[in-house]
């Protein structure tokens, strides 16, 4: 049974009669079947009774004193606009002139007096249950209108005797076009994209031939100016006598899906942020080119390019800023690239360059060095002034891997390679890479357990004042005792460390326990030394570093005045005005700042005079060979330390290895120096043995020992 007409177990009637006796008969008939049957003896009254109780349905006379059934079946429908509940009249007037009146008034339908009691139930549950049906209909036809309209879908019929295009309502506002409105043939091909009547007439002519339904999307002109995309599905309707007569056809209004399919198209292959084909893009052309390629018998290649320290950039910068420079990287590699070749933007820092057709291995290394050239020249994103670098992967086909997904991943491993080599440069795949990057991921995660299994040891190397050849301080170095590897140098941990942000911790712990070693040796009475440490480029640019260093700092009770940190040149020139700014607080707190491995990045030295530096420590690249071998290395030396010290800076020599270079760095001016001449570097517990062996009060045999033998001073 229908839901409406069950949703309340008993029904109530309202019964309306001035005749007390037919209340009452109809009270008994009606409850015998199990209706709840109220009374009223005037129209007013039984207005406020429906009012109130709402009734199922209403048997009201039509003649009555005062106000009449017509009058109150006007009142009630007033209160019920929807019709939903029944209105029987009872009347005993059986002309035609009182039922249209009652009709008139909103009565459902009437029933004559007397009245049948036998067949009164009947009569009363059959108007009920049409009465739900209607409803039922009505609701389910308002639907259907709404859900037609979201669609934005509508009918249409074309009747061919008459030649006119019926159109739904949906159809009409759609082409904003009055209700009911007919269409000529002429009228809708005039409105059609000229480019898609053919293909409109040549489905109509498949659905008039064939009689099949065909689905076809078109372009339509909405007559404001407007073009719409239209999916139409048709058939053929045929009449009583089989022969075809008309074509009925839904059409929905796709423009919105179009777009959004055309949009999502797109996202599919474009990367949103800089408008490059995007990987899936970048796959669907590098398989297409490999055919070509084996078809041909020519080679193609591959550069994976990967942005240096990009993370850090956006780390420091933000993320807004690491997007502009992401776009301004993209717009240099498109001026820069060249024709016929496939620049994509794989996501995050990462793009990707086909080059389809190579002459020789050659070319490969000639775009990358072309794509290094262009990156070289600084961005300029907001105020930052930008130096990038990038490391480059390349891979061909069909020297290197089969499939375009092996192909892909070559270059990234040969793009790690050069990640290794310190980046900036390229690196073809070779097979044997795979292993190394395996191997690379196994240090990485014996990496993580280093710290907390206390397999990270330091290292002190000594550093003297040259001109008094007295102990001056010492360097920091940290080495990785990783089992089954014995110690592994900081070349082969430290960036790893960098990328995976371990070194942030590394380094915190590093100076904490710098810090109580060198309390440790005060404690037993050894003089107070300057310690330098280095910090690492990630662990410069981390916001938390100045907490934490204070931190440490308090906690150990070593005067900041001894501490002097190494930052190299390549880390400050990353971003200046921030560099400055935290030099600027660590000098205050009275922390000495010296710029490491000077000489290997691009600051000039002019440039210098602007960083609230103290120290400037030469490489030893190159103090490598100075005075024998290398004249250029030696006059660069000599000049350097001139300059530094016009510019108030102390200059440290690192890598000294032999009695040569001591002395000529001596007879420069050189400040300090470290190396392996002098110490390698040490462990805690060998230390003050070493300090003890070169008592600063004993600096004439020290000096003395620095003949032109290369042997290393005694200890
Ligand atoms: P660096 O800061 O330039 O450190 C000096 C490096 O030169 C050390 O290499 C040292 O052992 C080496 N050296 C000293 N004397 C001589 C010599 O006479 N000849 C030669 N050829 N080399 C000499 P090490 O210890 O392997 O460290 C390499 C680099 O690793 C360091 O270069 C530094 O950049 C990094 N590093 C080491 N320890 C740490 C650390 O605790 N934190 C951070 N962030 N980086 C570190
Ligand atoms: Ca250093
Ligand atoms: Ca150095």
């Amino acid at each position: 049974m229908d839901a409406i007409y069950t949703r309340r177990q008993i029904q109530r009637v309202l019964i309306v009669d001035d005749d007390r006796d037919i209340r009452q008969m109809a009270a008994t008939v009606l409850e015998l079947e199990g209706f709840e049957v109220y009374g009223a003896d005037d129209g007013d009254h039984a207005v406020l009774l429906f009012k109130s109780m709402r009734p199922d349905i209403v048997l009201l006379d039509a003649l009555m004193p005062v106000v009449d059934g017509f009058d109150a079946c006007r009142a009630m429908r007033d209160l019920d606009p929807g019709g939903d509940v029944p209105i029987l009249m009872l009347t005993s007037l059986t002309s035609a002139e009182s039922a249209e009146r009652a009709f008139d008034t909103g009565a459902t339908d009437f029933i004559t007096k007397p009245i049948n009691w036998v067949l009164l139930a009947h009569r009363i549950r059959y108007a009920l249950r049409s009465s739900a049906v209607s409803k039922r209909l009505r609701t389910s036809q308002s639907r259907l209108r709404h859900a037609m309209s979201l669609a934005r879908l509508g009918h249409w019929r074309y009747v061919y005797e008459s030649g006119a295009i019926y159109l739904s309502d949906e159809l009409c506002a759609m082409f904003n076009l009055e209700a009911d409105t007919s269409l000529t043939v002429a009228q809708v091909h005039e409105r059609l994209h000229p480019a898609d009547r053919t293909l409109v007439q040549q489905h109509l002519d498949r659905i008039n031939d064939h009689g099949e339904a065909q689905h076809l999307e078109f372009r339509i002109a909405l007559g404001n100016g407007d073009e719409h995309m239209l999916a139409v599905l048709a058939e053929q309707v045929l009449n009583a006598d089989g022969r075809p007569c008309e074509m009925f056809g839904v059409a929905q209004d796709i423009t919105e899906r179009r777009r959004i399919e055309d949009r999502l198209a797109y996202l599919n292959h474009y990367e949103s942020l800089t408008g490059l084909p995007n990987r899936v893009l970048f796959r669907d052309r590098l398989q297409q080119s490999m055919l070509e390629a084996r078809d041909q018998n020519h080679l193609l290649g591959i550069l994976f390019v990967d942005i240096d320290r990009f993370r850090e950039i956006n780390r420091t910068l933000g993320h807004e800023t690491g997007d502009r420079l992401l776009r301004g990287i993209a717009q240099r590699l498109q001026e820069h690239q060249e024709a016929l070749t496939t620049l994509s933007h794989r996501g995050g820092d990462e793009f990707l360059v086909l080059l389809p057709r190579l002459q020789h291995a050659e070319d490969l290394a000639r775009t990358a060095r072309g794509i290094l050239g262009a990156l070289a020249e600084p961005f300029r994103v907001r105020e930052h002034e930008l130096y990038l670098t990038a490391s480059i992967g390349m891979a061909m086909y069909p020297t290197d891997e089969a499939g375009p997904e092996e192909l892909l991943r070559s270059a990234g491993v040969a793009m790690y390679r050069a990640k290794e080599f310190g980046g900036n440069t390229f690196q073809y795949y070779r097979s044997d890479m795979n292993v190394r990057a395996m191997e690379r991921l196994a240090t990485e995660a014996a990496l993580h357990q280093a710290l907390g299994n206390k397999e990270l040891k330091l290292r002190f190397q000594p550093q003297v004042d040259l001109q008094s050849g007295r102990p001056d301080g010492a360097e920091v170095l940290m080495r990785w005792d990783r089992p089954g590897h014995g110690l592994v140098p900081p070349k082969e941990f430290i960036p790893l460390m960098e990328e995976s942000g371990l070194i942030l911790s590394t380094g915190e712990w590093l100076l904490a326990e710098t810090l109580q070693q060198v309390q440790t040796w005060r404690a037993a009475g050894m003089a107070a030394l300057r310690i330098s440490v280095n910090l690492s480029g990630r662990q410069f640019n981390d916001p938390a570093l100045i907490d934490s260093v204070h931190r440490v700092l308090d906690e150990s009770g070593v005067e900041p005045g001894l501490v002097e940190f190494e930052i190299t040149e390549t880390t400050l020139m990353q971003d200046v005005d921030r560099a400055i700014a935290t030099m600027l607080y660590f000098k205050t707190l009275g922390i000495q700042l010296a710029i490491d491995d000077f000489g290997t990045g691009y600051s000039s030295l002019a440039y210098l005079k602007n960083l609230p530096v103290s120290t400037l420590k030469l490489d030893r690249s190159f103090v490598h060979g100075i005075g024998r071998t290398d004249k250029g290395n030696t006059a660069i030396v000599r000049s350097t330390i001139d300059l530094a010290h016009n510019l108030g800076l102390e200059v440290v020599a690192e890598g000294v290895d032999n009695a040569g270079e001591y002395r000529l760095l001596k007879e420069f001016g050189c400040d300090r120096a470290q190396g392996n001449f002098i110490a390698p570097p040490l462990a805690a517990s060998e230390f003050p043995a070493w300090l003890i062996g070169h008592d600063p009060t004993d600096s004439a045999r020290w000096d003395a020992s620095h003949g032109d033998t290369s042997a290393p001073p005694a200890k």
